[in-house]
């Protein structure tokens, strides 16, 4: 299983573009890994969310995502929900296709996704309605795409939506990717337990840094759900934990918290981080 890290920020990115906060002052000048673009991830074939950074990290990752044809959505916050993107897809002067290549990308989403995309979707009179179909889910469902078995989980983080995370499994491993969340519903956590996943690596929500977790975790959450997840058996001694969806917020810079983070054994996320999972070991590519 291939997993590309296209964006690892949070909301705003980093930096903000109207912050002068002096995490975002000192980003500016760095440069590099610590520029962060909203979140979103390719896991194989098959896209977590749809960045509102889209556009640039296709052009940074040298990736076409035509061949796309299933996307995951978490929930509708507009860091993770680009409704322009799929008016994009959906336009046949915009989205030109190779002959045999697949018309309809599938969009698997809550109830609430699926009123933004459609009042979006609704206002564009260049859209094809027949190159997209939305599949309304919910928590604890099983979903086959592109060979891989995505199994969607409550977050805990938008009180008038239910916020999903996706576990992600195939025959070579098994990840967690677990952002936008506060610490993880013991409904969930139940449910991992009873399914007996046992993760190779695990993405976690640390928005928050060093400050306190609200509907996102920092560093405290982030060691407690490592704990957490020791104790119900659903990782083992070589799973692998990165830090995701980083913002600017605690006033650390993304170099800073990643020092800070590896003395626990975390690792942070960043833009265009490729990891592939082979026979329960984690491996940069
Ligand atoms: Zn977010
Ligand atoms: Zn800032
Ligand atoms: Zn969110």
């Amino acid at each position: 299983m291939r997993i590309i890290y296209l964006g690892t920020g949070g909301e705003e990115g980093f930096p903000s573009v109207f912050c002068e906060c002096s995490a975002c002052k000192k980003v500016r000048r760095m440069g590099g890994k610590n520029i962060k673009t909203r979140s979103g991830a390719l896991i194989d074939n098959v896209l977590i969310d749809l960045s509102p950074d889209l556009f640039s990290q296709s052009v940074q990752n040298h990736l076409s995502l035509s061949g796309v044809t299933h996307v995951m959505i978490t929930h509708s916050h507009t860091d993770h929900l680009n409704t322009h993107a799929i008016r994009l897809r959906m336009r046949e002067l915009a989205s030109v296709l190779e002959p045999g290549q697949e018309k309809k990308i599938k969009i698997y989403g809550n109830r609430e996704v699926y009123r933004v995309i459609m009042d979006a979707v609704s206002k564009d009179c260049h859209v094809t309605s027949d190159r997209m179909e939305f599949i309304q889910i919910r928590a604890f469902e099983r979903i086959r795409a592109e060979g891989l078995e995505f199994i969607s989980l409550k977050a805990n983080h938008k009180k008038d939506e239910e916020c999903l995370l996706y576990a992600v499994q195939n025959e070579t491993g098994c990840l967690l990717y677990a952002n936008d969340t506060g610490e993880l519903p013991e409904e969930t956590l139940d449910f991992i337990r009873t399914q007996k996943l046992c993760f190779d690596l695990v993405s976690m929500d640390s928005a928050r840094g060093t400050l306190p977790g609200d509907g996102h975790m920092g560093l405290s959450e982030n060691l407690n759900l490592r704990r957490r997840l020791e104790e119900i058996g659903a990782v083992r001694e070589n799973t692998r934990y990165y830090l995701n969806h980083f913002s600017h917020m605690c006033g650390l810079t993304p170099k800073e918290y990643r020092r800070l983070v590896g003395r626990y054994g975390f690792s942070l996320t960043y833009d265009g981080l490729k990891l592939e999972i082979g026979r329960g070991r984690v491996c940069r590519r």
